[in-house]
């Protein structure tokens, strides 16, 4: 059984490891795809600013023309290299105006986003007389290309559109062709942010549904091991009681074979022994079934008549008729309350101070001493023992119905896991409490809490 359970705690532990990656893979799908989506917005909003820019300023942009022209021009007649070139376009003094000018468009239009851009120079290519292109540059997308924008680095930036540009002229009587290619990247400030706030709902549902499954993951394996804990403690009960009654019940089969002999029926002494034996057996056999009868009720059906006593003397005579049935083991009280009058039901409450105190003497005690105090406002009834004492994780299931401590070769001590069970119903049917302090091989100390 206790295999089964491990093994199928090890299946479900697999199961939600299985389920929990799937449920993240799905995560990050759709975080994939909100991200494309996001771009495809921003780009969408942006495409809608014209393609050469011309509608943010045109007396710019003829500059632009006329530079790229003049420079064009000086390059064919030989008097500018491609670097000169490259640095002219590069270096153009309109720059910082554009820049502003795309920012602003960009507050005015797509409010809701914070924008930095870069728009990078990717080629400058001239035709001359439609012959072979002379290529003066062409590169990458890199930063350092940058003719517009705030933008520092490409890297977490996105391609919003790339635009080509023609141009065509004549210059000392050679046809040319300008073709340049530029292309804008931005990177919108706390996207991570949006994007996951677009996610709450998906990330709650998922988060929700994991906590669901492991939780219930978490009670079905507490009740399976609830369950066999039971089923083992009942197991136990079974072998105890059998083991209870089999002693008396040899004892009865014997006894009745002896008295089937004649001259054992004609001696009156041996005769009466053997009676002796049979009824004090048969009490035996009726104290068994009184204890699990009585034991069969839960604590609310226990049915208590209770009177007003006098608890420190009622408690006297426990221990005095104690001491008579028990006149080895050194008995001692240290009462520090007087006449304190509780309600109690005699009968159950002396039955369960004497489980305690039977407990105590079975669990190897010679000397026992019950205290009483009054403890916050409680009367407080403690019996301490030398006895072989309680292993601390042992002590949360005392009270437990059928609950005995297996100590090894220790279960030769007689008991139905009971007692202490008893105990607790009756305490907790007067509204009280019971506790244990011990540790092993020191001796216990059960301390019963009453109100006054
Ligand atoms: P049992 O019939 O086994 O005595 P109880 O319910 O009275 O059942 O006690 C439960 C278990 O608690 C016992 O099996 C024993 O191991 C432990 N126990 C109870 N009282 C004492 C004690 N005074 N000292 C040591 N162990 C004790």
């Amino acid at each position: 059984m206790k295999q089964r359970i491990n093994l199928l705690i090890a299946f479900s532990v697999v199961a939600l490891i299985v389920l929990t990656t799937v449920q993240c893979y799905l995560v990050k799908t759709a975080y994939d795809y909100k991200v494309a989506e996001f771009h495809t917005q921003i780009k969408n909003e942006i495409g809608k600013i014209s393609n050469n820019y011309s509608d943010i300023d045109s007396a710019i942009v003829s500059r632009k023309e006329a530079l790229y022209k003049s420079l064009s021009e000086n390059y064919i007649k030989g008097k500018k290299n491609r670097s000169d070139i490259k640095n002219g376009v590069l270096n153009a003094e309109y720059q910082n105006a554009v820049t502003q000018r795309i920012q602003r468009k960009f507050e005015r239009d797509l409010p809701n986003f914070k924008i930095d851009f870069a728009i990078v120079l990717n080629k400058f290519i001239l035709y001359k007389n439609r012959q072979k292109a002379d290529t003066i540059f062409s590169q990458k997308p890199f930063i350092q290309n940058k003719l517009y924008g705030n933008l520092l680095s490409l890297n977490h930036a996105f391609l919003v559109r790339s635009y080509v540009g023609t141009t065509n002229g004549t210059f000392e009587n050679q046809d040319y062709k300008l073709l340049t290619e530029d292309s804008m990247y931005v990177s919108v400030i706390d996207w991570e942010m949006i994007i996951l706030r677009r996610m709450t709902f998906i990330l709650a549902l998922s988060f929700f549904s994991i906590l669901t499954l492991i939780s219930l993951f978490v009670i079905a394996i507490k009740a399976l091991i609830k369950q066999k804990k039971v089923s083992d403690v009942k197991t136990d009960f079974i072998n105890n009681i059998t083991h209870e009654l089999k002693t008396p019940l040899a004892t009865l089969g014997i006894s009745t074979k002896i008295l089937e002999q004649k001259n054992i029926r004609e001696n009156d002494e041996n005769f009466n022994s053997i009676v002796n034996t049979i009824s004090r057996q048969n009490n035996r056999l009726q104290n068994l079934i009184d204890q699990v009868m009585a034991n069969s009720l839960a604590e609310n059906e226990i049915e208590l008549k209770k009177e007003k006593i006098e608890t420190e003397e009622f408690l006297l005579s426990i221990v005095n008729d104690f001491k008579i049935t028990f006149p080895k083991i050194n008995l001692k009280t240290d009462f520090q309350t007087q006449k304190t009058i509780l309600v109690l039901d005699r009968f159950h409450v002396t039955t369960a101070f004497l489980n305690v105190l039977e407990n105590a003497v079975k669990y190897g005690s010679n000397t026992i001493t019950v205290k009483t105090r009054i403890v916050d406002n409680q009367f407080s009834v403690s019996f301490e023992d030398d006895g072989i004492g309680i292993a601390k994780n042992k002590q949360s299931l005392l009270f437990e119905k059928f609950y005995r401590v297996e100590q090894g070769n220790l279960h030769n001590t007689k008991g139905l896991g009971l007692g202490l069970y008893y105990v607790d119903q009756i305490v907790k049917a007067h509204q009280g409490s019971v506790s244990v302090m011990s540790d092993l091989g020191k001796g216990t100390q059960f301390t019963i809490l009453l109100k006054v």
